[in-house]
């Protein structure tokens, strides 16, 4: 077994037995790990705030060959994120974040940029609007796994789709007005909203959160990649499920 150590972010924890946890962990060098937390439930005033959901971590294990499921030694805290645990719009979203991640996301393959994603938008989230930082989340992490819709020209004839353009979650990305036309899913979308959306695609983060956010692409694009996101994933998230019921009496 391999010492390793590695900065990651506690994206899920699943109890086991009596005193132990399941921890996922999203790691700077590693990507998605898994591993046990051994004896932390009992002392949970000692050890536990280590291994609470969204803390930033540095993190000891043992890696075991045989197995995804490996043992976790030693955590120190770089950041516990408390302040996104305190309100239940940070909660809510960064639940989101979290999983979200968990789920598009292979064991052991490394992206330093999802780490960093995780990142930047703990630190933001307290400050700015959670929609506006969801779309960008989405986004990103779509384009570092390789699944960003293709936006660029039309799908099936590769025309250019300078303004109006046609969104299919089954195909996958934009269409123009005519190869809409055949196609049940296609779904207008307005010049703003695929404005924003080549913007986010296309800028780096900072840049993208900078930009001033607009309610109604937004609206759009919250509408077009969340229909994208459930056809691509083998069912509805909790948290988004969790987001939506409380939306109506909630202002997140
Ligand atoms: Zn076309």
């Amino acid at each position: 077994m391999a010492i390793r150590k590695t900065e990651a972010f506690v994206i899920k924890t699943v109890p086991l037995r009596s005193s132990s946890l399941i921890v996922t962990l999203f790691s700077r060098e590693f990507g998605k790990i898994k591993g046990v937390a051994k004896g932390v439930r009992k002392e949970r005033e000692m050890r536990g705030a280590f291994f609470e959901l969204f803390t930033h971590a540095d993190i000891v294990f043992y890696e075991k060959t045989r197995s995804d499921l490996h043992l976790i030694s030693d955590a120190a805290i770089i950041d516990s994120f408390d302040v996104l645990r305190t309100r239940l719009n940070t909660i809510v979203y960064a639940s989101y974040f979290a999983e979200l991640t968990d789920v598009l996301t292979e064991i052991q393959d490394p992206h330093a940029e999802i780490f960093e994603l995780l990142e930047v938008s703990f630190r933001y989230l307290p400050a700015l609007p959670g929609e506006k930082i969801a779309r960008l989340f989405e986004i990103k992490l779509l384009n570092e796994v390789g699944l960003l819709p293709h936006l660029d020209s039309c799908l099936q004839c590769r025309a250019a789709v300078p303004e109006r353009g046609f969104f299919s979650v089954s195909q996958g990305g934009i269409l123009c007005a005519a190869c809409s036309r055949g196609l049940g899913d296609a779904k207008p979308l307005s010049p703003e909203a695929l404005r924003q959306l080549r913007f986010y695609a296309s800028s780096s983060l900072e840049d993208s959160l900078k930009k001033p956010f607009s309610a109604a692409p937004e609206q759009e694009l919250m509408k077009i990649l969340e229909s994208f996101l459930l056809y691509r994933l083998s069912g509805p998230l909790k948290s988004r499920q969790f987001m939506n019921a409380i939306r109506e009496s909630v202002t997140l």
